[in-house]
């Protein structure tokens, strides 16, 4: 069957944004390895740092506040040294992410469909210091990592402290090491590195998303509104696996059966879900008469909202395992007894909930 305009749509948006998570991808490793390297400075400012435990132990707190200081100026320093360098990379990628999504549906529908190209550098930029990702701006999510990373080195210390550890202990602690039976113990911030990542990949996510969204809403005389499409694998939340498929117009009404409030990804950390646009048909941009209009494309666009496949049915395709993988355990077992069906897995809000508040509605 010949795809329609709009799911082509989807798809070259899904497209997108492989190619935005493998930037996404890269980024993680850069802020991974920039943590391993602090872990390693931190450690040799211990070394440098006139603590000892040979020292009265007023002077040895007093030495470990001293570090503590050094130590907090020393992360909060490289942090926002790498947060620059990454804020220009969002701000680059939201021109690339723009521009993409209008090229893209201009390549679809074979003319230049597109009122507008895409957004001018300075709102890129503004949009990568600015936005709003899940309610913070990258520079506050960097400031809270800073303050995560800091706490982690202050507890360790103070407890070293306290246990009176040589130096040497707590520098072994702070870069990590292996055991006499080979096993790992990872340097004590290494514990922020999850965080750290999940910061980086969802502002990437969360910024090309935003200034795609800008594009479309800049659009919007040939954008009727727009169409959530998950990444269906067993990673995917269901939260957002339920909302994938959903289509809403400019005005957060549903334009496709569902009663999914409208929100923008990404819903939580680590989400990869993006929005795809649903194109207007070229009657209703009075495009009737369009002759210089393939007739393919021209039949093709017809402004409908393209059918997803249903997480039902995707589900359904799974494994026992995988199921369980997806919905946790104990609600996996209520979804497999016919205690509860799909859309008893979210509240009337479209959030799923949890194992304890289905109970609650349930009375089971
Ligand atoms: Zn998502």
């Amino acid at each position: 069957m010949v795809k329609t305009v709009n799911e082509r749509v989807v798809e070259e948006t899904l497209k997108q944004a492989l190619k935005i998570s493998r930037v996404a991808a890269k980024e993680r490793g850069k802020i991974a390895k920039l943590i391993k390297t602090l872990s390693k400075k931190i450690a040799a400012r211990l070394i440098e740092s006139d603590y000892s435990l040979s020292l009265p132990s007023g002077k040895r707190k007093k030495a470990i506040e001293k570090y503590l200081k050094e130590c907090q100026s020393e992360i909060a320093g490289e942090l926002s040294e790498y947060r620059e360098e990454f804020q220009e990379t969002l701000s680059g990628l939201a021109v690339f992410a723009s521009a993409d999504a209008a090229q893209t549906i201009n390549a679809i529908v074979k003319i230049e469909l597109m009122p507008t190209a895409g957004i001018s550098k300075a709102q890129a930029k503004t949009l990568a210091s600015e936005g709003w990702i899940g309610g913070k701006t990258v520079g506050e999510m960097f400031s809270r990592l800073g303050d995560k990373v800091a706490d982690k080195v202050k507890e360790f210390a103070r407890k070293s402290y306290a246990e009176g550890k040589t130096v040497q202990q707590m520098t072994r602690e702070l870069t990590g090491y292996k055991d006499r039976n080979g096993v790992p113990h990872p340097g004590i911030i290494e514990a922020t590195r999850k965080t750290a990542e999940g910061i980086v990949r969802t502002s990437v996510l969360g910024i090309s998303n935003a200034a795609r969204m800008e594009t479309y809403r800049d659009n919007a005389s040939v954008i009727k509104g727009v169409q959530w499409v998950a990444t269906l694998d067993l990673r995917t939340c269901v939260d957002c696996a339920m909302r994938d498929g959903a289509a809403w117009d400019w005005d957060g009404n549903p334009i496709s059966a569902h009663n999914f409030l409208y929100e923008e990804p990404p819903l939580h950390v680590n989400c990869r879900c993006v929005y795809a646009p649903v194109l207007r048909s070229f009657k209703d941009l009075g495009f009737d008469d369009f002759d210089e209009m393939p007739e393919s494309t021209r039949a093709s666009m017809d402004g409908q909202v393209p059918e997803s496949l249903k997480f039902s049915e995707w589900f359904e395709s799974l494994d026992a395992d995988e199921q369980t993988e997806i919905l946790g355990k104990g609600r996996y077992e209520l979804y497999r007894d016919g205690k509860i069906t799909f859309g008893d897995l979210i509240d009337q809000n479209g959030r799923a909930m949890t194992l304890k508040e289905l109970y609650e509605t349930l009375d089971l």
